[in-house]
């Protein structure tokens, strides 16, 4: 989509009724909010409504399971750094490379970058769904050593949640041949411009299976990679009382937790933002090679 202000304009009415919902519901907080605003404007006005609604199926999507299980999920939930209500780092880690990605879109107009804001909503909506979901199986083990470990252990993977990621990957595909319908159903009464403007990165895309196969291909990657981070560089803290393993550095208990593997500095949010990374890298090779 050839940005415009009016583009801009209608992408910040549109971005700032869904944050506002968002913040109301307790989705977002007051940071997270402004990230999500600025995501949310960014990938609209540059990228254009395909862009928009994916971030938005990301979005919906993960927030509707997060509010699934409540039950079964508390116990692992209660070691994890950040629960319920998204901050801003939450938003940028997961939107900052898609609103990148969609700038650039805007700047060299090539395919390759859908592609790889594709491997980034691939990825994030794979994570999200992969650990929601994944979290429920009795019996995770780690992705380095496939050695059991405990739910809700940074970098363990399951089946179900190898499954999950899979369908997420799939659905976002599906969701894209929708659009890409869609907009040729609007573009074909209303114009030539208005296909453009809905789905012209789409439209070169579609055509063969082999969006579907490369969408829920880097979905399983970019969340296997998250698993991968969450296992070997992500800090990992353990608490003595308790003795548990957490992501807080701080426990619930109230001492004080110690780094037991991984950085300090890494963090869940910048390791999403790294398998997001990877997610959109892999996608971009993988169009660029067999695409073009
Ligand atoms: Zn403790």
């Amino acid at each position: 989509m050839v940005f415009s202000q009016t583009t801009a304009l209608i992408g910040l009415i549109l971005n700032l009724a869904i944050a506002i919902y968002a913040f109301k519901r307790e989705w977002l907080d007051a940071g997270g909010t402004v990230a999500a605003l600025t995501v949310g404007v960014l990938v609209f006005s540059f990228g254009g409504w395909t862009w928009l609604a994916l971030l938005l199926f990301f979005f919906a999507s993960s927030n509707a399971l997060g509010r699934q299980w409540v039950k079964e999920k508390k116990l692992p939930r209660q070691e994890f750094a950040k629960e319920g209500v998204r901050d801003f780092w939450q938003v940028f880690a997961n939107g900052g490379l898609a609103a990148l990605l969609a700038v650039l879109y805007n700047v060299y107009q090539s395919p390759a970058i859908f592609a790889a804001f594709l491997g980034v909503i691939a990825t994030i909506t794979a994570d999200t769904w992969g650990t929601e979901v994944g979290v429920l199986e009795k019996k995770p083990r780690l992705v380095t050593t496939f050695k059991g470990v405990k739910r809700g252990t940074s970098g363990a993977v399951s089946k179900l949640g190898l499954a999950t990621t899979f369908a997420a990957g799939f659905l976002i595909a599906v969701l894209i041949y929708f659009l890409d319908w869609a907009g040729a159903i609007v573009g074909g009464s209303l114009g030539g411009s208005v296909t453009a403007a809905f789905g012209e990165p789409v439209r070169q895309f579609v055509g063969g299976f082999g969006l579907v196969l490369l969408t829920a291909f880097v979905a399983v990657v970019g969340g296997l990679a998250d698993s991968f981070f969450g296992a070997t560089v992500q800090g990992v803290y353990y608490c003595a009382k308790c003795k548990k393993e957490t992501e807080k550095r701080l426990h619930r208990c109230g001492c004080k937790t110690k780094l037991k593997r991984g950085y300090a500095v890494i963090d869940n949010d910048a390791v999403n933002l790294l398998a997001s990374i990877v997610g959109a890298a892999v996608a971009f090779a993988l169009y660029s090679f067999f695409f073009h």
